[in-house]
């Protein structure tokens, strides 16, 4: 049985973006693939703000989010957890044998700049990652806050994950001065999961060359050095190549704005739907997430009956609730390919199946 994710990631995949991986293969060392390589640049810069080059990893997102530690930390990383993922970066960074610090706050908390400046004041780090949309909670920080913070601590690398708003709204990594963003295949791109996306500084190129211990896969310098060529380290994904291709096209058709204010306008679409129902947002509106949203069952409905009955009646899922959210917040996302009607559609659902 088939059924559309309304699932913060993987999202629906559309028959154009189907069609597109379906193209034959390429060798990867070819003019043509060199081609297909430098085709998608430009487009890439823009969504990323930045003329850095956008290097494509095969890889989920977290190969890269691991691979930027490995990369830039020396002396002390340290991780802003307010949520699944960004509480499993720390986690990670202790798995790789790097010293790591947590800054925490509650899940649905964004991160709060003035706690970033206390603790980077202390001068005991080197790198700091963030992620700006924090999925599981459906909370999005203040990006341009963090930043200007970032901005005051040049030894220090950021390394932002843009994984769950990368393309749904502006983050101008040039601008706003950060050094690493990160973002995944399956998320607003509405690609299928497997490819990472990530671009980076000068800084950061300058940082990898200091450190020994980069590995091979993801060793950045790889990237760049590769990336001259118009190519990757090793035999890409060509099929996502080739979806991403197609996926610039049709953003370029839309247009940027027009996609950055379609996916504004469809979250809220829902969050008014939920607040009509009775239900709150988990954390507080000015936080919400622009990609999903995530309300609290302050119903307390059976999520998992729910689920079960938009799935077999009207081919759909939404998510009911990650880790130790699960059963107590559902989760709705707005990201990639959806409109006025699928959204509506998905609404009209939820109610006959409340
Ligand atoms: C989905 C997601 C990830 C993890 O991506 P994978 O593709 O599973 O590696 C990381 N960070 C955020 C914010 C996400 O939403």
């Amino acid at each position: 049985m088939s059924y559309k994710l309304f699932i913060p990631g993987p999202v629906a995949v559309s028959e154009k973006t189907y069609r597109a991986m379906a193209q034959p293969m390429i060798p990867h060392r070819s003019p043509e693939f060199v081609a297909l390589y430098r085709s998608i640049q430009t487009g890439l810069q823009t969504l990323f703000g930045t003329r850095d080059a956008v290097y494509l990893s095969t890889s989920s997102s977290w190969g890269v989010m691991e691979a930027a530690l490995r990369n830039v930390a020396k002396k002390k990383v340290l991780t802003c957890m307010n949520g699944a993922f960004s509480d499993k970066w720390f986690d990670v960074a202790q798995k790789n044998g790097l010293a790591a610090s947590a800054l925490r706050f509650e899940w649905g908390k964004p991160v709060d700049p003035a706690a970033l400046r206390r603790e980077l004041a202390t001068g005991l780090y080197d790198a700091v990652t963030l992620i700006h949309n924090e999925t599981s909670t459906g909370t999005m920080s203040d990006i341009r806050a963090l930043a200007e913070v970032l901005r005051d601590f040049p030894d220090v690398i950021s390394i932002v994950d843009v994984v769950s708003s990368f393309s749904a709204l502006p983050i101008p990594k040039d601008e706003l001065g950060l050094d690493v963003m990160i973002a995944g295949s399956q998320k607003a791109l509405a690609l299928p999961p497997g490819l990472a996306l990530f671009t980076v500084s000068q800084r950061v190129l300058d940082r990898a060359a200091t450190i020994t211990n980069r590995g091979y896969y993801f060793d950045f310098l790889e990237f760049q050095r590769n990336h001259e060529l118009g190519m990757t380290p090793t035999t890409p994904t060509i099929a996502h190549i080739y979806a991403l291709q197609s996926k610039l096209e049709d953003i370029a058709a839309e247009g940027l704005e027009k996609r950055y204010a379609r996916h504004a306008r469809l979250n809220q679409t829902v969050r008014e739907w939920g607040f009509a129902k009775g239900f709150k947002l988990l954390p507080e509106a000015r936080y919400g997430s622009l990609t999903l949203n995530c309300f609290e069952n302050t119903r307390g409905l059976d999520l998992v009956a729910i689920n079960q009955v938009l799935k077999t009646k009207h081919q759909l899922v939404i998510d009911g609730g990650y880790g130790k959210l699960k059963g107590r917040t559902f989760r709705i996302s707005n990201m990639g390919d959806e409109t006025d009607a699928t959204i509506a559609a998905l609404l009209a659902a939820l109610d006959s199946a409340m």
